[in-house]
């Protein structure tokens, strides 16, 4: 077993290890306020061809690896969360439907504009009454003539104000259940397509979280993504591979927040000692250390595997839980460390501990992960 990364790989993160501390880390508290990434540093984004780590070469992107798209993740994730969100549909639910199941004619059309960030890609499967149950899911959509007519609310979606396209699941025959449901790649100037309230977050501020209106949306026939009634399989493989990225993420912050606590324990003081000095203060550094360690092997092997093309829906999704459970323990103890400190505005700790909640939640709750992976163990 060799556990060391490509060469070009560590190329590849020191890169972007500096691109994060020398643009994003220095306005990632701008941002925060402001709840807007500047313009300038989206196109240094482009510039960097981060848009389009995922998608395939013959169609202007990378076509990273698995393993380098989770080191990339885990390095842009040493930040501000939205940074990485800004990035993340282009490389995962925005545009992987296309590459698994799009037509040559889509994959030509969509594929580069998503790749080089000319383009937003957003994934829009959740609804007010599915979430969890996506096969609850309302939308319609009936075909007439050369194209579909959608109608129905999406709520929740990443990046869906800014999105040039979504990747929509809806209902082409209902009773069929999960596999009544179809994708359809959906541009914003479709008629009757209309961004709907953009959510107050607890965290995540700089990436928008949105409601997409469908008011007889007409999508035209060629936009239907495989074959009706393969939008559900479709979703679920997309979900697999973003699950495996959550975990990367989580691994990036669980770093950074040891960073950060392992800074501040050496130089606060108390009782004439620095508090790093304390066993109660180690023992939670070292714990945050331990679960780095097991997050950072779970998460690459899980990639070695996908990149191998083995199924890994069982370990995507404990993958996930386990990183993004390990996480939010690492940011608690990290704001603990930092005493009243770590209560406060503006301290990256306050921002990760806030920003964390949200990823034992999307793509998939801690609670559906485990009913996944009992499904899997019972197969
Ligand atoms: C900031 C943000 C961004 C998002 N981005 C997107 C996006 O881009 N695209 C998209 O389609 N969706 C997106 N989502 C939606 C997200 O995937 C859902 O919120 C998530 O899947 C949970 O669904 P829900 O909110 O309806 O909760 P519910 O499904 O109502 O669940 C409520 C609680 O019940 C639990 N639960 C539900 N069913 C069961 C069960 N059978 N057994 C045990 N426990 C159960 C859940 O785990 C949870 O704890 C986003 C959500 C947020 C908050």
């Amino acid at each position: 077993m060799d556990f060391t990364l490509p060469e070009e790989l560590l190329i590849f993160r020191d890169t972007l290890r500096k691109f994060v501390e020398k643009e994003l880390e220095p306005i990632s508290e701008q941002v925060e306020e402001e709840d807007h990434i500047p313009d300038r540093i989206v196109e240094k984004m482009k510039d960097l061809g981060l848009f389009g780590l995922a998608i395939p070469s013959e169609h202007g992107g990378y076509g990273m690896s698995v393993l380098g798209q989770c080191v990339a993740m885990e390095e842009l994730s040493r930040t501000n969360a939205c940074f990485r969100t800004r990035i993340g549909t282009n490389n995962g639910i925005g545009s992987m439907g296309i590459v698994i199941a799009g037509t040559e004619e889509q994959k030509r059309k969509y594929l580069p504009r998503l790749a080089s960030g000319a383009m937003t890609g957003a994934f829009a499967l959740t609804e007010p009454n599915a979430g969890s149950d996506a096969s609850a899911i309302r939308t319609t959509a009936v075909r007439k003539g050369d194209k579909y007519i959608l109608n129905g609310t999406k709520h929740f979606i990443t990046n869906g104000d800014i999105a040039g396209l979504s990747t929509v699941m809806a209902l082409t025959d209902r009773p069929k259940g999960t596999k009544g449901i179809s994708a359809f790649l959906v541009e914003e100037g479709f008629p009757g397509f209309s961004v709907g309230k953009i959510e107050r977050k607890m965290g995540f501020r700089g990436s928008h979280t949105c409601e997409l209106l469908f008011d007889d949306c007409e999508v035209p026939a060629e936009n239907l993504l495989g074959r009706e009634g393969e939008g559900f399989r479709i979703a679920m493989q997309v979900l697999d591979k973003g699950r495996l990225m959550m975990g990367a993420c989580a691994l990036g912050a669980i770093e950074r927040l040891i960073e950060l606590s392992t800074t501040f324990a050496k130089t606060r003081v108390t009782f004439g000692e620095p508090i790093i000095n304390r066993q109660a203060i180690q023992w939670m550094l070292v714990n945050m250390a331990i679960d780095a360690y097991a997050v950072r092997n779970a998460v690459y092997h899980a990639a070695w595997k996908l990149d191998r093309g083995e199924r890994v829906t069982k370990e995507a999704a404990m993958v996930k839980v386990l990183a993004t459970e390990t996480a939010c323990r690492a940011a608690d103890s990290a704001v603990q460390i930092h005493g009243g400190m770590g209560y406060m505005k503006g301290m990256a700790v306050e921002r990760f501990y806030r920003d964390l909640r949200l990823l034992r939640i999307y793509e998939g709750t801690s609670e559906i992960l485990r009913m996944i992976v009992a499904r899997e163990m019972s197969r």
